[in-house]
């Protein structure tokens, strides 16, 4: 299959390659493997904690805050697969517009749905904080918000209600339907979650209402 990137922004466009020619984006761990052909899905943690620290951009390491002094409100994207819609959580930072929108239109595990993760990580990764979803639903959700809010003792992201919101399927916008069905076929994983919690029957009806609330913002649906 051969497909044309979309062409990066500036911010990306500096970024080093790898030998199948994508950017390396900057939370890569380069040290995982050949320094051109790192493993795109480990994240360096000295990245994060630097993420946090400084607010940078998780793609492309540049500073998130808007320089143009009080002018406009500083934007965080996060790019987030569905059922992060219906959590509002993100177990990564977040980071320019138009960062987080090439990620979710050039990145191929984002954009090809029969791509796989790959089950052979290397034992010591360090898992992400929560719960990490082993699907590749196809669809990516570009989540734009003005507030950078984590969740307390954790390298975890709320991510607020939306200023923005984008939903793509392999790398294109993504349909109404495309999207109802990335989300209701996430539901069966999220309610085994909520079966194991402590209280499952109030697991539950909290999920019920995230994903009331999360069927609102489908493409199409003007956010109010
Ligand atoms: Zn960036």
């Amino acid at each position: 299959m051969t497909r044309t990137l979309p062409a990066p922004p500036p911010r990306i466009a500096r970024l080093p390659r790898n030998q199948a020619g994508y950017p390396i984006p900057w939370f890569v761990d380069r040290t995982t493997g050949p320094a051109d052909d790192p493993d795109f899905r480990i994240a360096d943690q000295r990245k994060l904690h630097g993420a946090i620290t400084f607010r940078c951009c998780w793609i492309c390491g540049g500073w998130l805050r808007n320089q143009t002094l009080g002018l406009a409100a500083t934007q965080y994207a996060y790019v987030i697969g569905p059922m992060c819609a219906v959590n509002r959580i993100s177990a990564e930072p977040p980071a320019h517009r138009d960062c987080a929108i090439y990620a979710a239109t050039a990145c191929p595990f984002l954009t090809i749905p029969h791509m796989r993760r790959r089950p052979d990580l290397p034992a010591d990764v360090i898992k992400p904080d929560g719960e990490m979803l082993l699907r590749n639903p196809g669809v990516a959700l570009v989540w734009v918000t003005n507030t950078w809010r984590m969740v307390p003792g954790h390298e975890l992201w709320n991510v607020d209600e939306p200023a923005e919101l984008l939903w793509f399927r392999e790398g294109r916008p993504a349909s109404r339907d495309d999207a109802f069905k990335a989300l209701a076929s996430g539901m069966p994983e999220l309610r085994a979650a909520a079966d194991k919690d402590p209280h499952p029957e109030a697991a539950h009806e909290q999920l019920d209402e995230q994903y009331i609330q999360a069927l609102k913002l489908l493409p199409g649906t003007a956010l109010g």
